[in-house]
């Protein structure tokens, strides 16, 4: 378990989150109480595994020991501010946390199965030109217990088992890298959330140096990297916070990420009428796909109010599906959940900002 660099105080008291602790720093501070070792444990079950939000939830903690916990530490948490339900039954949430920091996630059911789609940054710096969350820049990124909790969050709300995580909510999960994987392992981990690797899913703008130290992970999290051109001048514009990363090193970076893992990664492609939807456009996205291991996402774009950019049309994102397999890349629509509910993350938050 890495040590989770992070950790925050709350302002009056000055109270530690206890998620801000690892497993070891967690097993000193109780051996320090005089506590016996198997406390440790107990308190883990119940932050990580079960996600209580007070101490007095800790019923087989001594009444005392919760006393003198409840007095110097927090338990994180988050307190719902908004939220949409989807016709398709999926669900928005805007989250606050103990410092009144506000974070978009969602909560996707099918049949047995629930995905949540989680915040890493509170905001972001990437600057993305078709992005509710990239236009109002960044206010801080969240620790490991801030990104858990969301995924508590929308498991309480529905009641059910979550069966998958994708940290493609708000901000850059490789510009928060210690804390991301800190949650993903805690995410992952029996005595966690107990959720498989490869349904835990992470997607990057590109920022290549963390690419690669991604791919070294012993984990088998999936990687989604967001594309949404292969040529260099157009996803300059559309991606400035990514400009100095050429695609030909991206190229590079991915093959050996393929290479190593022998992963499948997923690129994301926003259609963007007018943009990046031409010929030409997708002559290089199938030349920078060709012969590579991959998978290609092409989203619908969710219309930011405000924004120039219209989604392309659906016939176009065919068009693209066709061509792509016809020089041997997979390629599908991805089908654009909770269209009706501001689902382009940074939207709900903008929006109540206005
Ligand atoms: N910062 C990371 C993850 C969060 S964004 C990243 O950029 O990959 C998650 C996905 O939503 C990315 O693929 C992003 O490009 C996409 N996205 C952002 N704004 C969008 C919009 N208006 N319509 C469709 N997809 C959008
Ligand atoms: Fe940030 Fe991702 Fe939005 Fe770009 S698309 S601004 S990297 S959240």
């Amino acid at each position: 378990m890495q040590p989770v660099n992070q950790s925050r105080k709350d302002g009056q008291n000055q109270r530690t989150d206890l998620k801000a602790l690892s497993r070891t720093q967690l097993q000193e501070l109780l051996v320090g109480m005089g506590q016996p070792a198997f406390r440790a444990k107990q308190i883990d079950s119940w932050i990580w595994e079960k996600g209580v939000s007070s101490f007095d939830q800790m019923t087989n903690l001594p009444k005392a020991l919760r006393e003198t916990l409840a007095e110097q530490y927090t338990l994180g948490g988050t307190s719902l501010v908004a939220s949409q339900k989807s016709a398709d039954g999926s669900k928005k949430y805007l989250l606050s946390f103990e410092d009144g920091t506000t974070v978009e996630c969602v909560g996707m059911p099918t049949d047995k199965r629930l995905t949540v789609c989680a915040s890493t940054q509170a905001g972001c710096g990437m600057g993305c030109a078709f992005c509710a969350t990239g236009a109002s820049g960044l206010t801080r990124s969240l620790t490991a217990g801030e990104i858990y909790d969301q995924v508590i969050h929308v498991r309480d709300d529905f009641g059910k088992r979550v069966t998958g995580v994708v940290l493609m909510g708000q901000g850059e999960p490789f510009a928060n890298y210690d804390n991301t994987l800190a949650a993903l392992r805690r995410l992952n981990a029996p005595d966690g959330m107990g959720i498989g690797a490869r349904h835990l899913t992470v997607s990057t703008c590109g920022i290549i140096p963390m690419i690669t130290r991604f791919s070294r992970e012993p984990e088998q999290f999936t990687l989604a990297v967001s594309l949404h051109s292969a040529v260099q001048k157009t996803r300059d514009a559309l991606m400035p916070g990514v400009k100095r990363y050429s695609l030909l090193r991206l190229y590079d970076a991915m093959g050996e990420y393929a290479d190593r893992t022998g992963r499948r990664p997923t690129y994301e492609y926003a259609l963007i009428k007018g943009v990046n939807d031409s010929d030409e456009e997708l002559t290089y996205l199938c030349d920078f796909c060709r012969d590579t291991l991959c998978h290609v996402n092409i989203i619908q774009l969710n219309q930011v109010s405000g924004s120039k950019f219209q989604p392309a049309s659906a016939r176009r994102a065919e068009d693209f599906v066709r061509r792509l397999a016809s020089v041997g890349v997979e390629a599908t629509i991805r089908q654009s959940r909770g269209a009706d509910i501001d689902a382009a993350c940074g939207q709900l938050r903008q929006r109540l900002a206005q």
